[in-house]
């Protein structure tokens, strides 16, 4: 079952117009939910998230908070097993009678659907994943959670052609962030990654890390590093809602941290788990 409007309804029966803006421009923004055994990690840091991008394109919130974590929860309870899920939320400005590029007053479509994620095992985890590097050619605007995300599909879709998990930007020489995560590195027991900013997605599992990491008596720095800095890391790290956190030992077919994912990956990794 899937929510479309106002109704919930089966995937196949879920339509809507091709005047859609979601469809012709990708005018919309959308949100991801991780739920664990139907309890979500972060659902109000999500749901500012999802404030904040509908207030950068100027789209009127359709529904309170409590409407929002009422048809979340009911598209999680529709899983019969208690599998992990992701909730996927679009929200797009709505459709119109012709395709122009500017708009007036739309009603947006809404769409919600659950899907099951499969987290890897720790053991497998601790053999590390790969990674491949890109110049990161986004807008200026990466900090909007918009469904205009075309760069960054074609972006997965090449570390998916050589085999790597993550596709990690670069721009000016400056470590941004990957595909669809965000990106650590640990230097002498010290984490970096990315200030906030127009060129990153605030991920919700980058601050939870942040939040885990202090909580285990890691120093964290939020500041630039270059690629450089990156290939030169004691650790490097990925983090996403539907992927957790992630060791990378090889980026660009160059090894990182002997290979195997490092002792301090595993102790926040550990730390995180426990938000569960
Ligand atoms: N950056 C990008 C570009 C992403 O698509 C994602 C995943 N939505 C992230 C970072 C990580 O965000 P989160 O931890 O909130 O899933």
């Amino acid at each position: 079952m899937v929510y479309l409007n106002g109704n919930f309804i089966e995937k196949d029966q879920a339509y809507v117009s091709v005047m859609d803006r979601g469809f012709l421009f990708g005018d919309g923004i959308y949100e991801v939910f991780p739920a664990y055994n139907r309890k979500i990690i972060g659902l109000d840091s999500h749901l500012n998230r999802l404030q904040d991008g509908l207030d950068a394109i100027s789209i009127k919130n359709p529904h309170s908070k409590d409407e929002w974590k009422n048809l979340i929860n009911k598209i999680i309870s529709f899983d019969s097993i208690n599998e992990n899920q992701a909730v996927y939320l679009q929200i797009s400005r709505g459709s119109d009678k012709n395709r122009k590029h500017t708009y007036g007053e739309l009603k947006p479509t809404v769409f919600i659907q659950s899907s099951v994620i499969k987290l890897r095992e720790k053991s497998t985890l601790l053999n590390g994943l790969s990674a491949i590097t890109r110049e990161d050619i986004r807008w200026l605007k990466s900090d909007t959670k918009a469904t205009s995300i075309l760069a960054n599909t074609l972006y997965a879709q090449e570390a998916k052609n050589n085999d790597a998990e993550e596709t990690i930007l670069y721009r000016d020489g400056i470590v941004t962030e990957a595909s669809s995560s965000n990106v650590f590195m640990v230097k002498d027991k010290c984490l970096f990654t990315h200030p906030k900013g127009p060129n990153i997605l605030p991920g919700v599992t980058r601050k939870k890390t942040i939040e885990c990491a202090k909580a285990s008596n890691l120093k964290v720095v939020e500041s630039r590093f270059t690629k450089q800095q990156l290939m030169e890391a004691d650790e490097v790290w990925v983090t996403s809602s539907t992927r957790e956190i992630l060791p990378i030992t090889s980026i660009d077919g160059i090894e990182i941290s002997n290979g195997c994912a490092g002792p301090i990956w595993s102790l926040v990794y550990d730390q995180y788990q426990l938000l569960k």
